[in-house]
């Protein structure tokens, strides 16, 4: 049996990782769920699922937690969620806090050598190589859960590494895709929470309607892919292939499906085995058109700074990641217009100065230095 911690339990891809534990039945069983203050989720989430620890990142929703659960241990912060990680029962933790906030548990996973079904790619666009080395240490594996880089995972047992010619991850383009620069100026944050293709949760909606979740997903394949020389992004609207790899023998391998959370997560928790789907499956007759095109940087700035952020290394990836959760918020508040979270993260970007080699305290560093850049940006 292989027993999961979910991290990230009451968001979007928690209740599709909980939809994939149902489906699974007794081979899969939830040990553990960790939500950022959401007690009354969690509380429901132990009424259904016979788990052993409940915990909250945030302090003043402890409470309330103990008061809902009764009979189940539970905790808070960190330090608790990593004790649950390191229990010997356990054999995959699921990352999927929103942002920066997902780092430390996606660390604590490969420290103690459970597998890393890694959602919450900010984890890894922040410190990317502090985790392949904890993965290289105790010889952990992460397995992607975001659906490109699952995707990519798929397409890469097709051939031998040194034979990939091209990475490329697709991109729906999100809401804005056909707008003007004009429309897109004055996007409101209710137009930028509708996704065309996919449902997700707030922050990586608007960060697909920017395209710097495109940027974000391209450093994260950076480092999950060991560094590929060519590593590019496609609009592909129809969000039915979610990336590819080209071959030097001019084969392209594709992975196909609908865009539904739950193959990727459940494909992390059972590989290299394939469970049949409860879920809806795709079939090719239902869709009769593909298409596919270059994102437009003129409208769409953000999708060019993944490149940009790889191409500087070190604690550009935290800074980027750092400057856009802050603008994304800035943006919802109403107190900055819908281009100025690009806009925002270059400025943040290029007025740091960049650590080449940086250590987790150097990370940190650089991700409030980025928040408090960010926050007081007037662009
Ligand atoms: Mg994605």
């Amino acid at each position: 049996m292989t027993r999961v911690v979910l991290v990230g339990a009451t968001g979007s891809i928690g209740r599709s990782t909980l939809d994939v534990l149902r489906s699974l039945g007794p081979s899969v069983s939830l040990h553990a769920a960790f939500a950022g203050s959401d007690a009354a989720g969690l509380s429901a989430i132990a009424d259904e699922f016979d788990v052993a620890a409940l915990g909250v990142a945030d302090e003043a929703a402890y409470a309330a937690l103990r008061d809902a659960a009764p009979g189940v241990r539970t905790g808070c912060g960190d330090a608790f969620c990593e004790e649950v990680i390191a229990d010997p029962a356990v054999d995959v933790v699921v990352s999927a806090a929103t942002g920066a906030a997902g780092l430390p548990a996606s660390l604590a996973t490969l420290r103690h050598g459970k597998r890393l079904a890694l959602a919450n790619k900010e984890s890894m666009v922040m410190a990317g190589p502090l985790l392949l080395a904890e993965a290289e240490r105790s010889g952990a594996m992460i397995v992607p859960v975001d659906s490109e880089h699952s995707a990519i995972f798929q397409c890469l047992q097709a051939g031998r590494r040194e034979e990939v010619a091209s990475i490329v991850l697709t991109a729906s383009g999100g809401p804005f895709r056909t707008w003007s620069k004009k429309q897109i100026a004055n996007a409101k944050p209710a137009d930028a929470l509708i996704h065309p293709t996919w449902s997700m949760g707030p922050k990586v909606t608007v960060d697909s309607a920017s395209l710097l979740n495109k940027s974000l997903e391209l450093i994260e394949a950076h480092w999950l892919f060991d560094q590929p020389d060519h590593l590019e992004m496609v609009i592909h609207p129809q969000s039915l292939i979610h990336g590819f790899v080209e071959y030097g023998d001019g084969s392209i391998i594709a992975q196909m499906s609908r865009p539904d959370m739950r193959l990727p997560i459940q494909y992390a928790l059972t590989y290299p085995a394939r469970a049949p789907a409860s879920f809806h499956r795709f079939s090719v007759t239902d869709f009769a058109e593909l298409t596919f095109h270059a994102p437009d940087l003129d409208r769409f700035p953000g999708a060019a700074l993944g490149a940009q952020a790889i191409a500087l290394g070190g604690t550009a990836g935290a800074i980027v990641n750092a400057a856009n959760e802050v603008a994304v918020a800035r943006f919802l508040d109403g107190a900055i217009p819908f281009p100025a979270i690009s806009a925002t993260v270059l400025a943040v970007l290029e007025n740091a100065s960049i650590q080449p080699d940086p250590n987790l305290d150097d990370i940190y560093r650089a991700d409030l230095a980025a928040r408090e850049d960010a926050a007081n940006c007037r662009i």
